[in-house]
């Protein structure tokens, strides 16, 4: 049903082929046999795991996915080569992508998908979504921030936001004309957000806004951001005194400094947010007064697990360059692909690649069927983004020099994987969440 509607926007070509293999699958064939018609139940498709896969980025591999999100990924695969690979390099330079292609994704259906379709979304699956995600790392363009959009962002309002703000965003999210972001990181307060200062005061009905953020992904682009604020300072801990507030761009007092200059992720517009005496009407408040900081350990497993999904994404396109690059290097009068030494690097990345897909792909499961737990989202996020970064070290490594050229995509593959055990919660606090629920469980 999901992969129909985001098909819609396809040719017709396409959706008979989506049609035609969704006959070929289903559940029963039936034929004649001695003069009557019989009908055969067949059993579905042996689906490879990642590593019985010719490539770690084949379609129709792995359990989790349908021969119906066989073709969505086809058509996301042909998204991201023909609307984003071309126009990248020229992004990177200009530190934000275009708004084009934030309204062609809208178009292709593939903003919003795991949001409701009554509330404005696409209404489509998990595995869906992280088709997306996938293929953005398949193709090694981290600037578009359609996941933090669609998966972070969206999901606050269709979560916890009035009827009149689900009508009013969502649906102008999903279709890439309204872009999300989410602030909650300020000069003073990254890992510790209860050190927060951005101060939201009552004023009749309305609330006066004053702080300032930072590191805000898509911040420079948005339209809308989330911010978090102090709105009660004498609450029992900071936590019971936060509120999430939805901010419009071009609101009066609400300003956009520059465009952060980053070691990666060079062509996603990280910027600073400032806010002075940004007046707000009661109905910008999301959810319930106070409750902002509950809200957002409630959301963090699902970002959590999206970063551990593309850092897997990640792993498994930069084995491939690699595996691609030492079968065509030359050394000592044969491939360095002919050497044991790189051939046993090559067997142990792919295996702690492979093992790492088993453990994401049964967090995927386990948060489709709304099961994920902090704990579990947190070593997800951890482990795939220290994997990713060890493997593209080593990687590199198998590169040369040439891999130490902006030119080669593992250059970049290598830049953008640094920040992935910073953000969404270091990498330190992942652990922290992780112990407290060992040592709470003796
Ligand atoms: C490119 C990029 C994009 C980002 N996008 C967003 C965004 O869209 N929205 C947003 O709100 N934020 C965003 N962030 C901010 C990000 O979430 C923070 O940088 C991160 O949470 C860490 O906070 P900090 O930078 O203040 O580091 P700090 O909190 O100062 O941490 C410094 C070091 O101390 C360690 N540390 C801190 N506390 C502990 C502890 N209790 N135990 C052990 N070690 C600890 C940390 O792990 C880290 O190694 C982004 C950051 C970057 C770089």
């Amino acid at each position: 049903m999901f992969a129909l509607k985001a098909l819609r926007s396809f040719s017709p070509a396409t959706k008979n082929v989506y049609l035609r293999s969704k006959q070929a699958f289903s559940g029963t064939v039936s034929r004649m046999q001695h003069g009557q018609v019989q009908h055969v139940e067949i059993a579905a498709p042996f689906r490879p795991e990642t590593p019985m896969a010719k490539t770690l980025m084949d379609i129709g591999t792995r359990r989790i996915f349908s021969e119906e999100h066989d073709l969505f990924r086809q058509n996301v695969r042909r998204f991201f080569q023909e609307e984003v690979v071309p126009d990248h390099a020229q992004w990177e330079k200009a530190g934000e992508v275009s708004r084009e292609v934030w309204e062609k994704a809208g178009e292709h259906g593939l903003l919003g998908i795991y949001t409701p379709e009554e509330h404005g979304g696409i209404g489509g699956d998990l595995f869906s979504a992280a088709i997306v995600w996938e293929e953005q790392m398949y193709c090694n363009c981290s600037g578009p921030g359609f996941s933090l959009h669609s998966e972070i962002v969206m999901p606050y309002i269709s979560h916890y936001g009035s009827k009149a703000q689900i009508e009013h965003y969502i649906p102008q999210m999903t279709a890439g004309k309204c872009i999300g972001a989410i602030a909650m990181t300020e000069p003073g307060a990254g890992s510790d957000l209860q050190g927060v200062k951005t101060f939201a005061k009552k004023d009749g009905t309305d609330w006066i806004l004053n702080g300032s953020k930072v590191f805000i992904s898509n911040g420079w682009m948005s339209d809308m951001v989330i911010v978090v604020a102090v709105t009660n300072r004498e609450a029992k801990t900071a936590a019971h005194g936060m509120s999430l507030f939805l901010v419009d761009s071009g609101t009066k007092g609400f300003q956009k400094g520059r465009k952060l200059e980053k070691l990666g992720l060079k062509a996603q517009d990280t910027a600073e947010l400032f806010f002075e005496d940004v007046r707000l009407p009661a109905e910008a408040l999301l959810g319930q007064v106070n409750k902002g900081f509950y809200y957002m350990m409630t959301e963090l497993p699902q970002e959590r697990l999206y970063i551990a999904v593309m850092a897997l994404a990640s792993c498994e396109f930069m084995f491939e360059e690699t595996r691609n690059y030492v079968m065509q290097r030359k050394a000592f009068g044969r491939t360095i692909a002919d050497l044991q030494v790189v051939q046993h690097k090559l067997a142990e990345l792919k295996t702690d690649i492979c093992v790492g897909r088993a453990f994401i792909d049964s967090c995927l499961q386990l948060h489709n069927e709304k099961d994920l737990d902090l704990s579990t989202a947190a070593m997800a996020k951890y482990w795939a983004t220290d994997l990713q970064n060890r493997v593209a070290t080593q990687c590199l490594q198998l590169h040369g020099g040439w891999g130490y050229m902006w030119e080669y995509p593992i250059a970049k593959a290598f830049a953008d994987s640094r920040v992935q055990p910073i953000f969404g919660g270091t990498n330190e606090i992942m652990k922290e969440l992780i112990s407290r629920n060992i040592v709470s469980k003796i």
